[in-house]
């Protein structure tokens, strides 16, 4: 339960104890009046606000714009009758929740201008208790033409984002079925034919075998040499769809610098966690090639690998103490290096060349462990 509380404080900030003031503080006016009469409005105006209030915020269509409406009216009527300009606020942070741009347009313009003219009413006829407040008056004042765009823009933005992701999830469904039919394309092109084959000369070796020995031998010997090759284009269909590992990229990446006599230092490639098919596919091709490069141009000693994950991104490093040989503009030409950038590109990721002291390559893409996860679950 406190646990619950705190967080509930966390996530809200002061924002819950600033609603609660300005839900009581109306009474406060309220009462200050003299007449019974006009006690009774006020409590009367102020449960009917709150509950027009809610309402609003639940409603769907037409009527949301009719009960902000009455909302500004019963807000214009207590800063006028009680002093009371709280309301307005209120009125500012839901008027950014209107989703219409046009009706937000219209219904922020009546707000501001009736607000401002019944604050000027009051400051004109020199009201007591008005006057007495006047710095909070205006913060009021300043936080309904500020605070509606801030918040109809966080919405707009959190909207776009939300479709930006829908679009993601489309894309991968799409490349996944792609390369679902890829695969049954390959599997038919492969199998199918050898197999009618394979099946074609069984029949022929079963007539022939009492009629003609040899010749049904032969066709026999076919049907073994069609099995293999088919068993060996499955082996190969297969590795090509598993892409690479890391894991075994380090491994051939350990046999290729023992080879070219480079020491290597791996750092945290065994603590990288959850990360999609996709993702460690790309990193294994990019730590493939820095890996060939280190080898083909940069005349090192030493070359150290490091694996960085965070919640964020997980970064490669590949460092080598060698000498960069390439020109400066190597991003934008060339082969490998681009190739390995537009690839990173591909998954939002980004590539850094660094080139004192030998090379450095700082290979950084977003952490996608929560999408990982779903996959492992599928
Ligand atoms: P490819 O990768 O297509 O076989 P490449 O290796 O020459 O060709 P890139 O990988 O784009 O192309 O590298 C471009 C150039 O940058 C290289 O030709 C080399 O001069 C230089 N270079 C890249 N990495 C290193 C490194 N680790 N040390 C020294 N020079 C490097
Ligand atoms: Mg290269």
């Amino acid at each position: 339960m406190v646990k619950k509380y705190l967080s509930f404080q966390k996530s809200n900030g002061i924002a819950p104890y600033i609603w609660t003031v300005l839900s009581i503080l109306p009474f406060y006016f309220i009462f200050q009046t003299s007449s019974t009469t006009r006690i009774i409005v006020g409590i009367l105006l102020t449960l009917i606000f709150f509950i027009l209030y809610r309402i609003a915020f639940i409603s769907k269509g037409w009527p949301v714009y009719l009960w902000t409406l009455i909302l500004i009216g019963i807000s214009v009527t207590a800063t006028s009758l009680f002093s009371y300009v709280y309301f307005a606020f209120f009125l500012a942070y839901f008027l950014g929740n209107i989703k219409d741009r046009l009706a937000f347009f219209i219904l922020y313009f009546i707000h501001l201008l009736s607000t401002s003219i019944s604050i000027n009413y009051n400051i004109v006829v020199h009201e007591k208790l008005f006057v007495q407040q006047l710095p909070f008056v205006i913060i009021i004042w300043v936080s309904m033409i500020l605070l509606p765009f801030s918040i109809y823009n966080r919405k707009e933005r959190g909207q776009l984002e939300e479709k930006l992701e829908d679009a993601n999830k489309r894309i991968a469904e799409l490349v996944k079925l792609e390369e679902r039919q890829r695969i049954a394309r390959d599997l038919h092109d492969i199998l199918g034919q050898k197999l009618s084959l394979i099946g074609l000369k069984a029949d022929l070796a079963g007539k022939l075998i009492s009629k003609n020995p040899d010749q049904a031998e032969m066709e026999l010997k076919d049907v073994q040499k069609t099995a293999r090759t088919a068993l060996s284009e499955v082996r190969k269909l297969v590795a090509s769809m598993r892409g690479i590992r890391l894991k075994d990229e380090l491994l051939r990446i350990k046999q290729i610098t023992e080879a070219a006599e480079i020491q290597l230092e791996i750092e945290g490639a065994n603590t990288l966690k959850y990360i999609s098919l996709l993702t460690e596919n790309i990193l294994s091709m990019c730590l493939k090639e820095a890996v060939n490069n280190v080898v083909k141009h940069s005349g090192a000693k030493k070359c150290s690998i490091s694996v960085e994950q965070s919640w964020k991104e997980v970064t490669l490093t590949i460092r080598d103490n060698g000498k960069f040989k390439g020109e400066k503009d190597l991003l934008t030409e060339g082969h490998g290096l681009i190739g390995m950038k537009e690839r990173l590109e591909f998954i939002n990721g980004s590539l850094d060349l660094l080139t004192n002291k030998g090379t450095t390559l700082v290979i950084r893409v977003p952490n996608d462990a929560k999408t990982a996860k779903e996959e492992e679950r599928k």
